[in-house]
């Protein structure tokens, strides 16, 4: 596909960054490799705009995948950063900026009587499932298909749909033996959950879904998912936890918890909580947490977690989170699901606006999507086509058809203006597109 417009200094970039980094990126899906093209470098955010090196700005609706739901360089997360830089970046000592933020966490969510402060979310995961591991002393792990919960070797095998399908590695690199205690299902799919349990008695030490999923496309748990897979772990003794990196302190006050009200065993955060830092966290039942090391036997450690400079920005970010802002992303939210709607609706494109409190996304499909088998019946063609000429027209969206769009508190009438202006000539590219 050839594009009509240009990012010289972005290409420059590229090419550079290509010579000293793998794909020239340091997280694959900013390559636009889904979507084709030079990624944009960018050189500053405000508010709801990013500024590209090539000097051309855009409203953002990626948010940096979550974390930025005040928008860029909020003035009151900033004066925090700085604040705490001032008083040095790192000590390698418990500090007060780490209680702050883990009281507020705690005191949001309910069921995290305890939490331990990581500095990503695939570190959260991946220590949560060691722990789950360790308190039940088990070894397999339920996750479902289309689910991501961070690059964790045994979290990254999504084989195949059907019922209790042993996990294959999905990457070269995870041994059959990191991949093979992994048991990966069908999303939404309560039977295979208790048909795994059957086949496995006694062996299955947690089932960990994301609170509500945004990686394959934003797939909302049906009625009762959530509250089915507490219950089934509760009968088996294995532990239920919820990843709620993406959504939570996103999708409410107290995440999707805050919505659902399941409470989980364990939970996992990151991205909102760091405040555009590396902070993230895992938690929950004081009973299980308190298996963790100096206080157990499991063995969880981290040179900079609970970084002062991350906590800071977190906690100034969380702070700044109340009834108010939610419900200003809410409606920002519920603006631009219409708009995208309208535009589809009048170019006759078959879509789904696909929604879970503030997060959604566009399944080009109007079957309707329940797994991420449904997620990948969608013409997602279109979106490359839909992608680019947005990208053209200044509105800067997640490079894949199968990621969450995010908004924030800076989304004003002004970016959603020039969203609203974008979206039919990109809603007629959609509908153009053949392949
Ligand atoms: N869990 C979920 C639900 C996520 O969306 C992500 C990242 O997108 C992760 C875990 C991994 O977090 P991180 O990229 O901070 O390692």
């Amino acid at each position: 596909m050839a594009y009509s417009y240009e990012a010289p200094v972005s290409q420059t970039l590229f090419d550079r960054a290509s010579l000293v980094t793998p794909g020239g990126v340091n997280s694959p899906v900013r390559a636009f490799r889904a979507v084709g093209g030079t990624p944009r470098f960018m050189v500053s955010g405000t508010g709801p705009y990013l500024t590209d090196a090539d000097g051309r700005e855009y409203v953002d609706l990626v948010c940096s995948w979550g974390p930025m739901i005040l928008g860029h360089a909020h003035p009151e997360v900033v004066a925090a950063v700085q604040d705490a830089v001032a008083r040095g970046t790192s000590f390698g000592t418990p500090g007060e900026g780490e209680v702050a933020l883990a009281e507020e966490i705690v005191a949001r969510i309910e069921p995290v009587e305890q939490v331990r402060l990581v500095s990503s979310g695939t570190e959260a995961t991946m220590s949560a499932i060691r722990l789950a591991r360790g308190f039940t002393g088990r070894a397999k792990v339920v996750k479902f298909a289309g689910c991501y919960h961070g690059h964790v070797d045994a979290l990254l095998a999504a084989a195949g749909s059907g019922v209790a399908t042993f996990g294959l590695p999905d990457t070269p690199g995870v041994t059959g033996a990191q991949a093979g205690d992994t048991i990966v299902l069908p999303y939404n799919d309560l039977e295979a959950v208790r048909a795994a349990f059957a086949a496995q008695p006694g062996e299955i030490a947690c089932v960990i879904t994301e609170a509500s999923p945004g990686n394959m496309g934003v797939v909302p748990p049906q009625d009762g998912f959530n509250a089915g897979l507490k219950e089934i772990c509760a009968a088996e003794g294995a532990l239920y936890i919820s990843d709620e990196v993406m959504t939570g302190f996103r999708t409410s006050k107290a995440g999707w918890y805050g919505i659902d009200g399941v409470r989980p065993d364990l939970m996992t955060f990151g991205k909102v909580m760091g405040g555009g830092f590396p902070a993230a966290a895992f938690g929950g039942r004081a009973d299980v947490m308190g298996h963790l090391a100096p206080a157990g036997p499991v063995y969880q450690a981290g040179t900079l977690s609970g970084n002062p400079v991350a906590t800071a920005a977190g906690l100034a970010q969380l702070r700044l989170l109340d009834d108010a802002a939610y419900a200003k992303v809410d409606a920002v939210s519920a603006e631009l699901r219409s708009l995208v709607g309208e535009a589809f609706g009048k170019a006759g494109v078959a879509h789904t606006v696909s929604a879970a409190s503030n997060m959604f996304s566009v399944f080009f499909t109007e079957e309707p999507v329940r797994n991420y088998e449904d997620a990948k019946k969608q013409e997602a063609f279109r979106f490359t086509a839909f992608f680019h000429s947005m990208l053209e027209q200044g509105v800067y969206l997640p490079p894949s058809a199968f990621e969450s769009w995010f908004v924030s508190t800076a989304h004003d009438a002004r970016a959603l203006e020039r969203i609203a202006a974008a979206l039919p000539a990109a809603a007629r590219a959609a509908s153009e597109a053949t392949s």
